[in-house]
């Protein structure tokens, strides 16, 4: 497997897996140790999915992966960071300074109803005032940050005008066991958009190293029809 495996996320950002410790099948191989059992590679297909059938999901612990999420909005960040169980480490705002760039989206995320990646009911004309409005109110805030700055105010406290969507970026390593609550939770309708797409990219990078576990894991809850629009 070559890494880094990317996947864009709808609306903004990216996911990037650098490596990852094990393979589809390490937690069949784990599994073993219980009866001290040995199997070849159909074999152990077998069991893999006799785990998640049974609901039997600490092997799952030994498989461990390392993200990199790339450009989410702080506020989706709060809702990744509420999954204890992984390790984050994050960009820090004390030290950095918001990115730049040509396209306002890449810096601040802006709402999918307005760049067209989501459908809504909100009319034309009020969407496309809004749209100028939310820019000018983005603009403003990065304006006054600079100036803040320039000024000889901490970025820790000029931070304070920041825009909550302002994009940051992750370390994030997480095992298998702990990736599929986050899976579960995240799919869901009841997810907001925004980590909903987060959730999505990362089925497609896990759609390439783990086949098997993400395909049964997505069948057995009923989660495969919630991964594409
Ligand atoms: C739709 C949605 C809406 C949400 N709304 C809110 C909200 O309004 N406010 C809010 O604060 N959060 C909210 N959350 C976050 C939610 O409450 C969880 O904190 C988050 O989804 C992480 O899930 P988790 O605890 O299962 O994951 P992890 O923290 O990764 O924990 C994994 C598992 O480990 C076990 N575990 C972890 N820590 C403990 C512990 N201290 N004691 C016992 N068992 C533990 C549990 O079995 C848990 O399921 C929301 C989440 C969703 C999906």
């Amino acid at each position: 497997m070559n890494f880094p495996i990317i996947e864009k996320v709808k609306g903004g950002g990216r996911i990037e897996l650098v490596e990852m410790f094990g393979d589809d099948l390490t937690p069949a191989r784990v599994a073993r140790i219980s009866y001290l059992s040995k199997g070849d590679e159909s074999a152990d297909r077998k069991l893999l999915v006799r785990l998640i059938d049974l609901g039997h999901f600490s092997p799952f612990e030994q498989q461990v992966f390392r993200f990199v999420l790339h450009d989410f909005p702080i506020y989706i960040g709060e809702q990744i960071l509420r999954h204890r169980i992984a390790s984050p480490m994050k960009r820090s705002f004390r030290y950095t300074k918001p990115s730049r760039g040509m396209d306002l989206n890449e810096i601040v995320h802006i709402p999918p109803e307005f760049t067209g990646a989501k459908r809504t009911s909100i009319g034309n004309e009020i969407r496309e005032e809004k749209y100028r409005k939310i820019q000018a109110h983005i603009r403003s805030s990065l304006k006054l940050y600079d100036e803040l700055v320039q000024a000889g105010l901490r970025k820790e406290a000029a931070r304070t005008v920041l825009p909550f969507g302002t994009r940051t970026s992750m370390y994030w390593t997480i095992n298998m066991r702990s990736l599929m609550n986050f899976l579960e939770l995240r799919l869901s309708k009841a997810a907001q958009w925004e980590i909903r797409q987060i959730a999505r990219a990362i089925v497609r990078v896990l759609e390439q190293v783990v086949p098997l576990t993400l395909s049964t894991f997505l069948d057995r809850k009923g989660l495969t029809e919630l991964t594409r629009d």
